[in-house]
């Protein structure tokens, strides 16, 4: 199985990806969580990563596409793999798919897990992580609606995209994208 996760800050996709992670055991890819351990263990490309994290900000392209299609070449990827974080703009995407179709192994379904801005800055305003701060968090709604979203357009014509509603309990939304998933085996 292999999956594309995609949604806002605060949608709950982290929670999720556990769930998805633990039913279907494809290997999690979060480029967020490979960013901020690179940034923790002070490696050049961290160092440079942190200044565009902390204030909400994408980090560059070219930097994030290096990490991933290394990242896509381990061994531990053919048992499938769900992209959490990743791809966030066209290019991202474009690059993805470069990268998918020279290895012949194209991308299964793409999830989008929808939740209301308002909502949104209710979870993070709870959640106290370095780029949680007020103004970060609305750079990076702002940034979802902006350079994210035309994703689910781009994968809507692929015939990819799911949308599952992230609104309510973690079991019940865990329940919506078992549904989609299993369908799509
Ligand atoms: P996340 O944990 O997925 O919310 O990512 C935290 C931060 O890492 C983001 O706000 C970005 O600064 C950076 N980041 C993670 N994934 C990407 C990506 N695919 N492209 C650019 N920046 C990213």
């Amino acid at each position: 199985m292999r999956l594309v996760f995609v949604g806002p800050p605060g949608a709950g996709k982290g929670t999720q990806a556990e769930n998805i992670i633990f039913r279907y055991k494809p290997v999690h890819l979060s480029t967020g969580d490979m960013l901020r351990a690179a940034r923790d263990a002070k490696t050049e490309v961290g160092l440079q990563a942190d200044k565009y994290m902390s204030s909400g900000q994408l980090v560059p392209d070219d930097v994030i596409i290096g990490i991933i299609s290394e990242r896509l070449k381990n061994d531990d990827c053919k048992q499938g793999f769900l992209l959490d974080g990743f791809p966030r703009t066209i290019a991202q995407a474009e690059a993805l798919d470069q990268m998918l179709s020279d290895a012949k192994t194209p991308l299964d379904t793409v999830l989008e897990l929808k939740v209301p801005d308002g909502e949104l800055r209710k979870r993070l305003a709870g959640r106290g992580r370095k780029d949680d701060a007020p103004e970060a968090v609305e750079e990076r709604i702002r940034g979802y609606h902006t350079i994210t979203s035309p994703l689910l357009e781009y994968y809507g014509k692929k015939g990819l995209l799911k949308t599952i509603d992230g609104l309510g309990a973690v079991t019940d939304i865990f329940e919506r994208i078992i549904k989609v998933l299993d369908s799509c085996r």
